[in-house]
């Protein structure tokens, strides 16, 4: 008898502590019109992107196969379109095809601000699934088509008109503002951002904030949330490709052995697979899911106003969709294999990669050690290949993040603005070493289906949104100002 009282007493105060909690968790649900008709319009803007994406300036891991002399037309082209911008700022280039641009302010003991992206895009795929030629910059019923309108030419013109808008009006910043636009980020940044650093470490160089592409402002991303969300990259997760070697002896198919090193490596590959890593709750998601909480339904206000207790749950119900998963886990996916050249020889080797992305505080090192105790008996060989562990995380509690997140509710006053951590690599993170304060964010207001379209056919961004870039980058270059906060 007392023991059921006091299971009831218990049960009733539990009962207390989490209603007080998801109270104190106040809701703000309320549901918020989207992009709103801009005040001011651009259309020069937007004939300037349209211009700039008929450059074919995609990048190949072959730099045999890159157009060069379409780098050098975009670039004389940008000269010509902003003469302001030119006049006010010193440009000099980087590894021959990386822009750097610096604007001097008048306080040189300032630390300045560098704005970022990247000149190259992804090869276009099948033209045939192309509503309109991706090199052409249609403009039609409200949007502008191409291969780059949103990855990400659309950063670099925005920043450009934004400059060319302040230095006609005769406006000078105050703190420094440099502009990096490299020119091999989609394959892998080394030459373009990785060189851009050495230059900024050579001159002494360093940056209060680095802005890179990356979050933006997106619609339906999650489920009972009806207002925009602003997601700004604090990090990233790490990289690495694991190699999964298997050996078996060779012959012809006809006389198989019961196993080949390709099946062995298949069953190790399912195992790898189905053992995911343990999930847990890090800081920067801690930290998204905190921000977005209040203006989620009552069901997961509850859980994430008590995390003390429901945790568990919590990240049962993360687990169990590929973007949530990625935020609380390193992830493992199975990607390539191959085993030998014909059909009907047996492989002697065979060898798959495991594309692995690290959440902080898991290693590569770590990573392996724990494949090797999936794989213990096997017989496989495991390898690394590429490894990156996580990036820094950026702290949120700083004037930059400050002066970001103002102008964001700015340009998009009905958006939630939250930190997040970016689960797939950026060139972002090679800034570390000269920069306090690392934020990616894009400026552009997208539905998930726009999402689906970088990299893929039918890029295309809004002309309503082209209209926000530049208002954002007007008044983020005016509140670096140091008298602003
Ligand atoms: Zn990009």
């Amino acid at each position: 008898m007392i023991i059921t009282i006091t299971t009831a007493a218990l049960f009733l105060l539990l009962t207390a502590v989490i209603t007080l909690r998801t109270i104190r968790f106040s809701s703000r649900a309320e549901a918020l019109e989207h992009l709103p008709k801009q005040r001011e319009q651009f259309p020069l803007a937007v004939t300037h992107l349209s211009e700039a994406i008929r450059f074919k300036t995609v990048s190949h891991y072959d730099r045999s196969l890159t157009d060069w002399e379409a780098f050098t037309a975009f670039h004389a082209w940008l000269e010509k379109t902003y003469p302001h911008a030119h006049a006010c700022m010193s440009r000099d280039m980087i590894n021959t095809y990386t822009l750097h641009y610096r604007w001097e302010g008048r306080r040189s003991e300032i630390d300045p601000i560098l704005l970022t992206a990247h000149q190259d895009v992804v090869p276009v795929g099948d033209l045939d699934h192309w509503e309109h030629d991706p090199f052409a910059g249609v403009i039609e019923e409200g949007y502008l088509w191409g291969r780059g309108t949103l990855d990400v030419k659309n950063q670099i013109i925005t920043i450009f008109e934004a400059i060319e808008q302040l230095a006609a009006e005769g406006y000078t910043p105050e703190r420094s503002i440099h502009l990096c636009f490299g020119h091999d980020e989609e394959v892998g940044g080394s030459e373009g951002a990785g060189s851009a650093v050495e230059y900024f470490k050579q001159q002494g160089i360093h940056f209060s904030m680095v802005l890179d592409e990356g979050g933006a402002v997106t619609e339906h991303m999650l489920e009972g949330i009806n207002r925009p969300i602003a997601t700004i990259g604090i990090g990233e997760k790490g990289y690495m490709d694991l190699v999964l070697k298997s050996s078996s002896a060779g012959g012809h198919a006809s006389m198989p052995l019961q196993q080949t090193a390709l099946s062995t490596l298949a069953r190790a590959i399912v195992d790898v697979q189905s053992s995911p890593m343990p999930a847990r709750l890090t800081p920067a998601p801690l930290q998204m899911f905190k921000t977005l909480g209040p203006y989620m339904s009552v069901s997961s206000r509850i859980v994430i106003a008590n995390l003390w207790l429901l945790k568990p749950l919590f990240l049962k119900i993360m687990g169990r969709n590929p973007a949530g998963n990625a935020m609380i886990r390193t992830t493992m996916a199975a990607t390539m294999a191959h085993g030998s050249d014909a059909a009907n020889v047996l492989p002697t080797e065979a060898e798959g990669i495991i594309n692995v992305r690290l959440l902080h505080g898991d290693s590569p090192e770590d990573v392996i050690s724990y494949v090797q105790q999936v794989l213990h008996g096997q017989g496989i060989i495991i390898e690394r290949r590429r490894a990156e562990g996580p990036s820094a995380i950026s702290t949120t509690d700083s004037p930059e993040f400050e002066r970001l997140t103002k102008t964001i509710a700015d340009i998009f006053p009905a958006a939630v603005i939250t930190p997040y951590l970016m689960v797939g690599g950026s060139d972002a993170r090679k800034y570390e070493p000269i920069a306090d304060h690392i934020y990616r964010f894009c400026p552009y207001q997208l539905e998930a289906t726009e999402l689906g379209r970088m990299h893929s056919y039918n890029e295309r961004i809004s002309v309503q949104n082209i209209y926000a870039g530049v208002r954002f980058f007007t008044s983020l270059i005016r509140a670096f100002d140091p008298q602003q906060i």
